[in-house]
C-alpha cells in the first residue's frame, strides 16, 4: 500500500465502534486497542521516521486478520490491508521474529526445501510427539516451550502430494483445470489433495498440478514480510502465465484462494476459484454423481474467515453438506465466528486463541454433530485442537473428503 492510500484509508475511519461488536480478540480482552478502531488511532499517530509509539507491537501482533471488521465496516476501510502493512514497518525496524525468518527462507529456497525438511522432520517427529487416540494430529510427549499438552500439531507424512502425483494414472479426454493444492494439504493433508483430485475426476476435469507451484504467500503477507510475499506471489504468477490455456485455477485453501484472488496481473480470462464455487458450477453433474447416497452422520460447518469474508463465499459449502448430509447437516451457532486460528497466531497467543476456540467447541458440541467441517485446513487443525481441549469425539474434516468418500461408495 502507497503512502497516500494509506492515509486516504485511515481517514475513512469515522470512530463509529462498528467494528467492536465482532472483533473475536476485543470480545475476550475488552481492550480499546485490540479492536480495529484502536489500532487504526495508534497507527495514526506513526510520524514521518516510522517511530513506533508505546503500545504498537502488542496491538498490531495482537489480531487474527479474520476480517470481521472489515465485513462490518460501513466505510469499507481496508482494516487488514493496513493492519498487515503496519506489521511490515514494524518488521522493517525490528526485523521479522527469527522462528519466520527461518521457516519462509525454507518456503523460498528451492534447493534447502520445505518439503525435505518436513520429510527429515516425519522421521524423527515420534521422538517428541504421540498421536491422538481419537484424532488426526499430534501432541507432545515431553513439556516443550510455548506448547501445552494440548497443543495439536499435524503428523508430518512421508509421502507427499506431489510423491502421490507422479504414480497417478489419470483417464484421458478430461478438461484440465489448474489445482492448486497449497503447503498444508500438499506436504500435511496430502489425502485431502487426492480427494479433491478424485471428486474433480468424477466430473470429467483432471487437476494439473504444477511442482513448481509456491506458497500462496499469505503467511508472508500477513507477518509483514512483504518482499518474501512479492518474491511467492511472482513465481506463482509465473507458473499461471505458463499454464494460461487453462482458465479455472482450484483451491481447496480458504486462505490461498484469498490470497490469490488479490494477485493482480492474473493471466487474462483466469479464474481463481474456491473448490466449493467449481462445485456449484457443475451442481446438475455432480448432483446426478451423488444421486441417492447420503452421509449418516450428522456434521456441521464453519465459515473459514478467508471464505466467509475474504471472498464472501457461504452457500456454495452449504449446498454441498447438504447435498452429501440432507438433513443430517446441522447449522451451529455463530458459524461465521472466527476458530482463533489465525494463521501462526494460535502458536503465538496461545492463550487469547484458546479462549476463541473454547466459543467454537461449545457451539460444535451443542449441534450433537460428529464431523465439523470447513474449508481451511488450518481451520481444520484448530478444530482439533478444539475437540481435545473441550473433550469432545467429533472429528475435523474438509467437505471434499467427505463428498470423495461418498462417491467412492459402490466404486471398485
Ligand atoms: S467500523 Fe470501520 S469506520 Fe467504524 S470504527 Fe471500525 S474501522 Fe472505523
Ligand atoms: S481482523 Fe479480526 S482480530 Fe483483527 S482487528 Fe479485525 S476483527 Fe479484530
Amino acid at each position: 500500500m502507497t503512502s497516500s492510500l494509506w492515509q486516504q484509508e485511515l481517514k475513512k475511519c469515522v470512530k463509529c465502534g462498528a467494528c467492536m461488536a465482532v472483533c473475536p480478540i476485543y470480545r475476550q480482552t475488552g481492550r480499546e486497542e485490540m479492536v480495529a478502531r484502536g489500532k487504526l488511532n495508534l497507527i495514526e499517530r506513526l510520524n514521518d521516521k516510522n517511530e513506533l509509539p508505546p503500545g504498537w507491537i502488542d496491538a498490531i501482533d495482537n489480531c487474527l486478520l479474520c476480517c470481521s471488521c472489515e465485513e462490518n465496516c460501513s466505510k469499507g476501510v481496508k482494516i487488514t490491508e493496513i493492519i498487515a502493512d503496519a506489521r511490515h514497518r514494524q518488521t522493517e525496524q525490528l526485523g521479522l521474529n527469527p522462528i519466520k525468518k527461518s521457516a519462509f527462507s525454507l518456503l523460498k529456497n528451492r534447493f534447502l526445501s520445505l518439503p525435505r525438511f518436513l520429510k527429515a522432520g516425519s522421521f524423527l517427529q515420534w521422538l517428541l510427539w504421540r498421536r491422538l487416540p481419537r484424532h488426526s494430529g499430534l501432541v507432545r510427549r515431553l513439556p516443550l516451550p510455548g506448547l501445552d499438552e494440548k497443543t495439536v500439531i499435524p503428523s508430518l507424512p512421508r509421502r507427499h502430494l506431489d510423491d502421490y502425483l507422479k504414480k497417478k494414472q489419470t483417464a484421458s479426454g478430461l478438461k484440465p483445470v489448474l489445482y492448486f493444492p497449497g503447503c498444508a494439504t500438499r506436504y500435511l493433508y496430502p489425502q485431502m489433495g487426492l480427494d479433491l483430485l478424485y471428486v474433480l475426476e468424477r466430473l470429467g476435469f483432471k487437476g494439473v498440478v504444477p511442482e513448481e507451484l509456491n506458497c500462496c504467500g499469505m503467511v508472508t503477507w500477513g507477518s509483514g514480510d512483504q518482499k518474501s510475499n512479492q518474491e511467492l506471489k511472482e513465481r506463482n504468477l509465473e507458473t499461471f502465465r505458463k499454464h494460461s490455456d487453462i482458465k479455472d485455477i482450484v483451491t481447496g485453501c480458504a486462505s490461498c484462494g484469498h490470497a490469490l484472488k488479490e494477485y493482480e496481473d492474473l493471466p487474462k480470462e483466469c479464474e481463481i476459484l474456491d473448490i466449493s464455487e467449481f462445485l456449484f458450477r457443475h451442481r446438475e453433474k455432480l448432483e446426478q454423481l451423488v444421486g441417492a447416497k447420503q452421509l449418516d452422520k450428522k456434521i456441521t460447518y464453519h465459515d473459514p474467515c478467508h471464505l466467509r469474508k475474504g471472498q464472501g463465499i457461504t452457500s456454495q459449502p452449504r449446498w454441498l453438506l447438504k447435498l452429501i448430509a440432507g438433513e443430517n447437516f446441522i447449522e451451529m451457532r455463530h458459524p461465521e465466528r472466527c476458530c482463533g486460528a489465525g494463521g501462526t497466531f494460535g502458536l503465538s497467543h496461545k492463550e487469547i486463541s484458546r479462549e476463541i476456540l473454547a466459543e467454537k467447541a461449545h457451539d460444535t458440541d451443542a449441534t450433537g454433530a460428529e464431523i465439523v467441517t470447513s474449508g481451511c485446513p488450518g481451520c481444520l487443525l484448530q478444530l482439533t485442537e478444539g475437540a481435545v481441549v473441550a473433550d469432545s469425539k467429533w472429528q475435523a474434516q474438509h467437505p471434499i473428503s467427505l463428498l470423495a468418500d461418498l462417491l467412492r461408495r459402490g466404486v471398485s
